[in-house]
């Protein structure tokens, strides 16, 4: 038995490949994670990256989103790390 034309000129291997690439991206995506317990209101996470943060009406944190594509994890880390009381931490899945 042959080899079909797209095993023979080996697309069908780079195919797999590229979706298993994805798929890892995709699983290593970073979270952004809140104590709301630790949480003491101080908004400086908000003013840091406003599209991820906000507070609520008794001055929590509220995580508008939880993952971090690569392309806002130096910003978003930023505001995690501008957090007084050390409430907010971004870490891989
Ligand atoms: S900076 Fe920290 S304490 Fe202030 S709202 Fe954000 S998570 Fe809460």
């Amino acid at each position: 038995m042959s080899a079909t034309p797209t095993e023979a000129s080996g697309l069908r291997h780079d195919a797999t490949a590229t979706f298993e690439t994805l798929c890892l991206e995709v699983m290593e995506v970073p979270v952004v994670k809140a104590d709301l317990e630790a949480c003491q209101g101080y908004a400086n996470c908000v003013v840091g990256a406003e599209d991820y943060f906000d507070i609520d009406d008794d001055g929590v944190v509220v995580l508008l989103k939880t993952e971090v594509p690569q392309a806002d994890r130096g910003r978003v880390e930023e505001a995690a790390h501008s957090c007084p009381v050390s409430a907010l931490l971004v870490e891989d899945q």
